[in-house]
């Protein structure tokens, strides 16, 4: 099929071919086969701007919609996988990945818009690789990992080895990602994120993820950052800082001022470095300082396996 309306008008992108496969093998027999030319259609959320604008002319897109295995979410007693075409708006309204990854719904929200998130998938978002992307900036602080098909099999990646540059990932052009694994996680979170405007992307996003003892000394706290970095960026020493402490304002301001060790932000048409460079910590204090507020009144997540579909997502005006 060609990239013409039924006219036979030539469309905005350049000729492509298209097969929908049933199968992650089958797509990786078709990907295989084009020898590198061909793409991955998922959400088509940022694969269609970038064909219309001609940034990408593949020789077919390869749709992966009617693979139902990737649809579905599995949870058991350690770990939750999501199948790589679970939509954006399921994460934000399943009960059991709300119950089970509370951090991943909390970020779905902030994707984007109703449009985006309805045909958006996750794995398409961690495929992608934005820098400032929410869910590869959740799923690293999670220490999720992705499956991915190959010609050879199946491997195992972790997300924190997914990215080597900017929009760049260790997938090579006959794999597919399959699904994301993320293991049991600490109880609570927090995220916050710089906009210059609703619905945009990110100019610096935070992300933590922590467990309170009972003496309230917090424990296995990670701190991660988006749009500081070509890549997500895990602050691990800030995290190990407050390892033991009550997460008081001054343990906060040590934390939140060793997160500059680690980052390398861009200079970009949405912020300047030394911009971004001011907002890191400023972000950090505030995602550490909802995360310890808010630790006494979140609820309880550790009883709902009930397993979600994408028949999960409301559209908006049904909540
Ligand atoms: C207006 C607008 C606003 C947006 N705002 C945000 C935002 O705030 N935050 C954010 O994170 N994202 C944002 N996005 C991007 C959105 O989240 C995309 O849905 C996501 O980045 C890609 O997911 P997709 O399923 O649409 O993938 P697609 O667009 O179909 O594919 C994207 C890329 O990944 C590859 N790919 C997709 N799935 C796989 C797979 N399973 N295996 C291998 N390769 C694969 C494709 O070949 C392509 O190169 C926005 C998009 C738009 C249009």
């Amino acid at each position: 099929m060609h990239a013409c309306n039924p006219d036979g008008v030539a469309m905005k992108p350049a000729p492509f071919g298209y097969h929908r496969v049933f199968s992650a093998a089958e797509a990786v027999d078709h990907l295989s086969a084009y020898e590198g030319t061909a793409q991955v259609l998922a959400g088509g959320q940022s694969l269609a701007p970038m064909l219309n604008m001609r940034l990408l002319r593949p020789d077919a897109l390869i749709d992966i919609n009617g693979i139902e295995d990737l649809a579905a979410v599995r949870t058991d007693d350690e770990v939750a996988v999501l199948g790589a075409l679970v939509r954006h708006a399921t994460v934000e309204f399943s009960p059991t990945i709300a119950a089970r990854l509370p951090l991943l719904t909390r970020v779905a929200g902030y994707i984007g818009d109703r449009q985006v998130r309805n045909r958006g998938t996750i794995g398409g978002s961690l495929a992608h690789g934005d820098p400032t992307g929410e869910f590869p900036l959740a799923s690293l602080v999670l220490e999720a990992s992705v499956r991915i098909a190959g010609p050879a099999g199946h491997r195992q990646v972790r997300v924190a080895e997914l990215y080597s540059a900017s929009y760049t990932t260790v997938l090579n052009p006959f794999e597919v990602l399959a699904e994301i694994t993320f293991p049991a996680n600490p109880a609570y979170c927090a995220f916050a994120e710089c906009c210059r405007r609703h619905n945009d992307f990110a100019v610096v996003s935070a992300a933590c993820v922590g467990d309170r003892s009972p003496d309230g000394r917090w424990r296995g706290v990670r701190i991660g950052l988006g749009g500081v970095a070509g890549v997500p960026v895990l602050a691990e020493r800030a995290g190990e800082l407050l390892d033991g402490s009550d997460l008081a304002d001054r343990d906060i301001a040590v934390a939140a001022q060793a997160v500059l060790e680690v980052i390398d932000p861009p200079d970009d048409i949405r912020a300047s470095a030394a911009y971004r460079r001011h907002l890191a910590p400023v972000y950090v204090r505030r995602v550490l300082t909802e995360m310890r507020d808010g630790a006494s009144t979140m609820p309880d997540r550790s009883q709902d396996t009930t397993p979600a579909t994408n028949a999960d997502a409301k559209p908006e005006a049904q909540r």
